[in-house]
Formats: structure tokens, C-alpha cells, sequence
């Protein structure tokens, strides 16, 4: 079966208002002009930029919005969160769940992701669940045992994984300009898409599209987009600049 193709670009912490803006914009033109309308493109800003670039990608089409990040808690005294109804309320579509850098420096734990989870879906948002090994455990070929857990420990208590995207992100990979080659890459999606077979069934490992992050530049996705279980790509660095974005949008 065909899976939908997606482009995701996380932002992260950068950017200016009025950077946004022309990125959105740009994006949006180009994408209008040299894309197919069969792939998706989403855009994740940071919180502050959501009504900005939502406000832009209204008007046009082929383009959604994302949240890199959503509270824990439906709504309350917690100071410094957004939670996922206050996204849904700014046109999110979609929110990133257990990125390795929420992982890694805000100590976001299975029980955390979780929690986030549950509260993305009771908003009908679509997670971006991302996982992905260190190098230490790349270097000691445990690699699919460890990812495989990882998402198996975010995933507890799903029943269904409608709406669901994953995203392979090996950690040695994101912002360091190494990219996993296409059969590294391969390898742990076709493990991933088994590991969903199991759990799941074969309806939900056929449909949910598996994307690939870690480096992704211009020069590298057609190689990456190749393996047939790599349905597209979360982009960071490259997701900045207009021009690399689409042109990896192309390779699709
Ligand atoms: C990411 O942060 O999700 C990512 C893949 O970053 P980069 O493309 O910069 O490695």
C-alpha cells in the first residue's frame, strides 16, 4: 500500500518573528510551484511563531502546522507549558513527542511521554513520535533492541495508532552532519515496521509512515527516501533554509 510522504521541518529555538514569516512564505511559494500535492509538508516552529505561521499557511493549502513539544497536564498550574488544547486552538495539526533533545535535556521520560501523549491525542493531535539510539549503543549493536523498546515504552497503552507518524532520529545523527546511511537507515525502519506488525497488525505497520531525521540535507535524501520503509523526513538545520527544504521535499 502507498503510505502518505512527509516533509516535517522542527525549528527548534530559532528564528525571529520576521524570519518566520519569510520562511513560511517562501516555503509556501515554492511549494505551490515545484511540489506534488500527494506529499505533505508540516511546519513546526517554535510556540511563539505558531500564530504567525498559522496565520500564513491558512490562506494556502498542502502545508500544516506542528508543535515541537505539549504539556503533560491538561491545563492548571503549571507555569511555562503549553498544553496540547491551547496548540489545537493555534490550528496545530501535529506535535513532536519525546524528540531526543526533549529526551535528553529536559529528562523526558517514558512516563512523561506518555502523559504527553495521551494529552496530544485527547486534543486529536496528530504525535510525531520520535525515537532513536545514542552512539554508545549504535556502537554496541543493540541498537534495535534499544529503539524497539524505547517506542514500545512510548506507545504503552496505545491501542490504536490512527493519526500516528514515527520518526527514526538517531541521536549520534541530529545537528552533527553525520547521516545514517541508507541501509542503516533502512535496517531500523524495516525493524520498526516488523516490531508494528506484531504489536499492532498488519493494517497499522502498513499505513503509519516511519520518517527519517538525523542530518538530512539536499545532497543526501534521495539516497535516505530510497529504503522502502522511509516514508520522508523530520528536517532540522536544513528545515531553516528555504530552498534546502523544498529541494528535500523533491527527492521525495
Ligand atoms: C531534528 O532535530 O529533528 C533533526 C533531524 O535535526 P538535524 O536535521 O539538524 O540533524
Amino acid at each position: 500500500m502507498s503510505r502518505t510522504k512527509i516533509i516535517a521541518g522542527n525549528w527548534k529555538m530559532n528564528l525571529s518573528r520576521m524570519q518566520a514569516q519569510i520562511l513560511t512564505s517562501e516555503i509556501q511559494q515554492m511549494a505551490k510551484d515545484e511540489l506534488s500535492s500527494n506529499n505533505e509538508l508540516i511546519l513546526i516552529p517554535p510556540f511563539v511563531h505558531l500564530q504567525t505561521v498559522s496565520h500564513l499557511i491558512e490562506k494556502g493549502q498542502g502545508v500544516a502546522l506542528g508543535a515541537q513539544n505539549c504539556a503533560a497536564f491538561e491545563s492548571g498550574a503549571y507555569t511555562g507549558e503549553v498544553s496540547a488544547t491551547m496548540l489545537r486552538d493555534y490550528n496545530c495539526s501535529f506535535v513532536l513527542i519525546g524528540h531526543s533533545e526533549r529526551r535528553d535535556y529536559f529528562h523526558e521520560n517514558a512516563e512523561v511521554l506518555v502523559a504527553k501523549l495521551a494529552q496530544a491525542l485527547a486534543q486529536g493531535l496528530r504525535p510525531i513520535v520520535c525515537f532513536g539510539e545514542p552512539l554508545e549503543v549504535r556502537e554496541a549493536a543493540t541498537y534495535l533492541n534499544f529503539v524497539e523498546k524505547q517506542l514500545d515504552d512510548t506507545l504503552k497503552g496505545c491501542t490504536s495508532l490512527e493519526g500516528f507518524v514515527l520518526a527514526y532520529e538517531p541521536v549520534w545523527a541530529i545537528g552533527t552532519g553525520k547521516t545514517a546511511s541508507a541501509e542503516q537507515a533502512q535496517e531500523v525502519h524495516a525493524h520498526i515496521r516488523n516490531y508494528l506488525k506484531r504489536k499492532f497488525g498488519e493494517k497499522v505497520a502498513s499505513e503509519t509512515p516511519i520518517l527519517y531525521g538525523g542530518s538530512c540535507k539536499p545532497d543526501n535524501a534521495a539516497s535516505i527516501f530510497e529504503g522502502q520503509d522511509i516514508d520522508g523526513g523530520l528536517i532540522g538545520g536544513a528545515a531553516l533554509k528555504s530552498r534546502d527544504f523544498i529541494d528535500i521535499a523533491k527527492q521525495l
